[in-house]
């Protein structure tokens, strides 16, 4: 994404609009690529304030993010607002930040290039902890089924510290159906219990 800013280079003041629409590389995220779905695109206005070029605009893209609580792929629309400043300079330099904190990049010659203010930019609009759906159920944690596709055949959870209690209680009814309500035979059950 270039902007020939040739002719906006000549005169303080002028504005110039741009629109883009271009394939993409992966977004590079702190935990891998992230795929983008289609181009990306970008529109706004670049501004000759006389010894900058102001760009500001927006950009647009759909990213392949992967479910937070579910794991399934879905895509995502991103927009992000671009807003810098490039100054005339070197641009192997990389951006540069004037002491108000405010960004800057620079640009040589007679085009701007904007790929990689989109890149950040998209990137940052991300969020966080994606999810397919504000109300997605995730999945069960003991059988690990997708609990958007229904309910699964676990029984209501049980704190984890009481489970092997439950288990003690329930064993010998399975074991053995006719030693319901036997009174106090402790010691037998005990025998039927796994080592
Ligand atoms: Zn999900
Ligand atoms: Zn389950």
């Amino acid at each position: 994404m270039k902007i020939d800013v040739s002719e906006l280079k000549q005169k303080a003041g002028a504005v110039q609009h741009f629109s883009f629409t271009e394939p993409f590389p992966p977004l590079e995220g702190e935990e891998g690529p992230i795929d983008l779905k289609g181009p990306v695109s970008a529109e706004g206005e670049a501004y000759n304030s006389g010894s900058s070029v102001v760009v500001r605009g927006t950009a647009r893209a759909r990213v392949v993010l992967t479910c937070g609580r579910c794991a399934k792929v879905f895509e995502h629309p991103v927009q992000a607002a671009l807003q810098v400043e490039f100054v005339p300079g070197r641009t192997d330099g990389g951006p540069i930040e004037d002491d108000e904190g405010q960004e800057r990049a620079p640009y040589e010659g007679e085009e701007i290039n904007l790929d990689d203010e989109v890149r950040q930019r998209l990137l940052l609009a991300l969020p966080m902890k994606p999810l397919c759906s504000a109300d997605c159920k995730g999945l069960c944690p003991t059988c690990g089924k997708d609990l958007n596709e229904g309910p699964c055949e676990c029984k209501p959870q049980v704190d984890v510290r009481l489970a092997g209690l439950a288990d003690f209680f329930k064993q010998p009814a399975v074991n053995n159906p006719d030693d319901r309500g036997g009174g106090n035979d402790g010691p037998a059950k005990k025998k039927d219990l796994p080592r």
